[in-house]
């Protein structure tokens, strides 16, 4: 058996590279005689490799100086809870961008903790495009304004980032950051689970405008304060030492290979292959509207569902894995984030068009 192109939606394909290197340094990392696993946190060791991780993070998406990067835990799922925690009272409105499954979810966790506002919601057309901006009731009194820029399980992304006056901005980006340039200085704060273009699950990303974290109420338990992790250079407690390494590694594999803008190149080679594929072949069928359509997870149906057995078996066969699609839509899914090469998703368009051929 060799290692198959996986189209996982999350924990997803890490660049090969990467794998290879923590492969080597498994036993022995650096100067340490120990694995980084195996080593203190505040030691000298761990803390450069944090700090470099940082330093090209921030070169990476060009943080400006005014925002903190923050390396935590809890998944994108407990900052749902998290960010209204810090900044919001609880009598505060808070707006909610409902485009798919992810942003429903944060807002059910916001619920309990802040007057929380769906501003609009694509729930009516079963989330297969982004509402109108001109539509969006906002308020200037708000706390923020929370979008999910890209939907892993509809896969709608958005176009581009919308214009919020003075409300700041917050964005789960865990399914598209660093897949091209992004404006950071748009945002209040952005967040991001690791598992998809990072790193390793049970790691977050922050980046959050130092203005806001005078918002973090002084009586929140320091664990969950923003405020307290920033000011303890999100080493309050044992942080998660593997993801945080790892995700210094691809940081330096996305440099390698150009940046950001080389990633963008990449990424949309990669779209438009995949899409244009599927919308001429007459038998897949992505239900997305054409300018909100993800870069990175795809989609797709087949005619009949009952050829949603065969297509997985025989993809799997072929070395082409994790194509089941998500409960809510069915169908198939393709995720292509990063580390997926254009190579990849060829053989996957070569084999969707052998199976409608033999099946259509
Ligand atoms: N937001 C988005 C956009 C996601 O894709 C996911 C996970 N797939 C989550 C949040 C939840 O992340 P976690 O499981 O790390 O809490």
């Amino acid at each position: 058996m060799s290692r198959g192109y996986n189209f996982s939606a999350g924990p997803a394909a890490l660049p090969e590279a990467v794998l290879r290197q923590a492969q080597a340094e498994m036993l022995e990392w650096g100067k340490a005689r120990a694995s980084v696993m195996e080593v203190s946190h505040r030691g000298k060791e761990f803390v450069a490799c944090a700090e470099e991780a940082e330093r090209d993070l921030r070169e990476l998406l060009d943080v400006p100086a005014n925002y903190k990067v923050l390396f935590l835990q809890g998944g994108a799922t407990q900052h749902f809870a998290q960010i209204p925690m810090n900044l919001a009272r609880r009598d505060q409105r808070a707006d909610y961008v409902l485009t798919g499954d992810w942003s429903e979810k944060a807002l059910k966790e916001a619920k309990p903790l802040v007057r929380a506002h769906v501003a609009a919601s694509a729930a009516d057309t079963n989330y297969d495009r982004v509402p109108a901006r001109a539509s969006w009731d906002l308020d200037p009194q708000s706390a923020y304004v929370h979008v999910t820029p890209n939907e892993t399980i509809r896969g709608v992304e958005f176009a581009d980032i919308p214009e919020v006056g003075d409300v700041p901005l917050v964005a789960d980006l865990s399914s598209t950051i660093l897949s091209r340039p992004l404006d950071v200085a748009r945002y209040g704060l952005i967040y991001a689970g690791a598992q998809k273009n990072i790193g390793p699950s049970g790691l977050v990303v922050l980046i959050v405008r130092e203005d806001l974290l005078e918002r973090c109420p002084k009586d929140l338990p320091k664990i969950f304060s923003y405020a307290e992790h920033a000011a303890q250079g999100s080493m309050l407690n044992t942080p998660n030492t593997f993801g945080w390494y790892l995700a210094g590694l691809v940081f330096k594999w996305i440099k390698a290979q150009g940046g950001l803008a080389a990633m963008a190149a990449q990424n949309r080679a990669k779209a438009e292959l995949l899409y244009g594929y599927i919308d001429t072949s007459g038998f897949y069928r992505n239900p997305v509207e054409r300018s909100v359509r993800s870069w990175m997870n795809v989609p797709f149906t087949l005619p009949r569902e009952a050829l949603d057995g065969p297509f997985l078996k025989e993809a799997e066969a072929a070395g082409l894995l994790a194509l089941k699609g998500h409960r809510a839509v069915g169908g198939m899914r393709a995720s292509i984030y990063n580390a997926m090469p254009l190579e990849g998703v060829q053989a996957l368009v070569d084999f969707m068009r052998d199976f409608a051929a033999r099946n259509g």
